[in-house]
């Protein structure tokens, strides 16, 4: 039989009617043995995560505020379990629970600790209500004292604790310091739990359920209804959720890649949609589009620097990129002429900097010109099938152009994998509708 590892996001897992389609989800197929809960999400749009909310509840302890609103607000979070309990039929007391976690923040536990008991309850509840057993992220999954993710340590583990069970659940978020403190991934982390189960258990797949299904073309917000990607390449993946497209945690693809095991975005409200499938090697492009996705960012600057006869100079390159490893800023693309050169960078990395960073460049480079300009965006289009296609610049060119947009950099790797365009930051929508609608539409 085939072993599917399944993670469900808090919006999937929010109150009953959700757990209950969860579990119709998992029931549907045997070989959906092991599941990753996150804490319950949002209702609806104004409601608060659980999450957040033991956040919330940790911060009101640890600033002594008013003991009424504390009580108050953890039964607040207590009632949105109880809910969920009363409303599945379910018979469980997890009062006790409730009470040592409540007892447990008072009495200095971290505020990871606190977190994390979204996940952890979550996780008992749905185990109980799957009938699968619950197995403690905090006995499986492990940190190092530097507070980085022990691959190695966890993975032995829990590939032999995985043995032991046809089915569990295995709370997402979270695993255990050397000295058995309860530490968390970042936020969205189930996304690594999932993947990190997906590795030990050797899953033939990783199903990742979420609220949507898989990732659209583009950004849903600037075009109008983008198709859902049917298959894409962890490069793909990495270059797009870089530039911003995010379903998945940033971290979560490492696990599954090592061991070429491939994810499945799939949506909870729509079960019948196929999502978007991620894998290491496509067999090939879609034959219906060009490119596999297009995203983007705002906020970046480039620092120009002009110089007579800089391309003579060996090592030009290196002492500018020194300046800015000393300041502590990374670069994304450096467009560069004869005499010229252009770095860009993330805007806010250089708050605070700017002045100290032009003046080092000037002196270290003997630069006759050095200037940062603001407003930039990026614009990432991705597409393994850019590599066969001819004129696809040139088609983006002319896209953008008859959008009466100018281009102010474009950079396209030697992978061929993508191109970056970098606009002003005010074209930035409509040089991405351009781009979708020349190549998607
Ligand atoms: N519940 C955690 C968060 O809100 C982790 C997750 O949902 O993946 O960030």
């Amino acid at each position: 039989m085939q072993t599917k590892v399944v993670k469900f996001g808090g919006s999937s897992l929010a109150d009953a009617e959700h757990f209950r389609r969860v579990a119709e989800i998992i029931h549907a197929d045997p070989s959906r043995r092991f599941v990753v809960p996150s804490a319950p999400g949002k209702r609806h749009k104004t409601d608060t995560k659980v999450t957040d909310m033991l956040y919330r509840f940790y911060d009101m302890v640890r600033n002594r505020e008013d003991a009424a609103e504390i009580d108050a607000y953890f039964d607040k979070i207590c009632d949105r379990y109880f809910s969920i309990i009363n409303d599945l039929g379910l018979q469980y007391d997890i009062s006790g629970e409730l009470a040592y976690i409540k007892n447990a923040v008072f009495h200095a536990s971290g505020r990871d600790f606190a977190a994390s008991r979204g996940e952890y309850l979550n996780g008992l509840i749905l185990a109980k209500y799957l009938g699968f057993d619950f197995i403690d992220a905090e006995n499986v999954i492990f940190f190092r004292e530097n507070g980085s993710f022990d691959e190695e340590r966890t993975n032995a583990v829990l590939s032999e604790e995985l043995k032991k069970y046809a089915y569990a659940v295995i709370p997402g978020f979270y695993g255990a310091m050397p000295n058995g403190t309860i530490k968390t991934f970042s936020r969205g982390g189930s996304d690594i739990t999932g993947s990190i189960v997906a590795r030990a258990a050797n899953a033939d797949l990783y199903e990742n359920w979420t609220d949507v299904s898989g990732f659209m073309m583009a950004d849903p917000r600037i075009v109008k209804d983008p198709p859902a990607i049917d298959v894409i390449t962890y490069q793909e993946l990495r270059e797009l959720a870089y530039m911003g497209a995010t379903v998945l945690h940033d971290e979560a693809i490492f696990p599954v890649r090592y061991a070429k095991i491939p994810i499945n975005i799939r949506n909870t409200n729509a079960p019948g949609d196929a999502g978007t499938l991620i894998v290491s090697e496509a067999t090939g492009a879609d034959p219906r589009y060009v490119i596999t996705g297009v995203a983007g960012k705002k906020g970046f600057s480039v620092i120009n620097i002009e110089k007579d006869m800089m391309n003579s100079e060996v090592g030009f390159g290196r002492k500018v990129l020194e300046v800015l490893e000393d300041n502590d800023i990374s670069f994304e693309h450096i467009p560069s002429g004869i005499d010229t050169m252009g770095i860009i960078v993330a805007t806010a990395a250089l708050a605070g900097k700017r002045e100290r960073i032009t003046n080092a460049i000037r002196r270290i480079t003997k630069a006759d010109f050095v200037e940062i300009q603001d407003g930039l965006s990026l614009i990432a289009v991705v597409g393994r099938g850019m590599i066969k296609a001819r004129g696809t610049a040139a088609r983006l060119c002319n896209a953008i152009y008859s959008a009466g947009i100018n281009i102010r950099m474009i950079d396209q790797g030697s992978s061929e994998l993508n191109i970056i365009l970098a606009v002003e930051e005010d074209a930035y929508e409509a040089a991405l509708r351009a781009i979708f609608d020349e190549f998607v539409k």
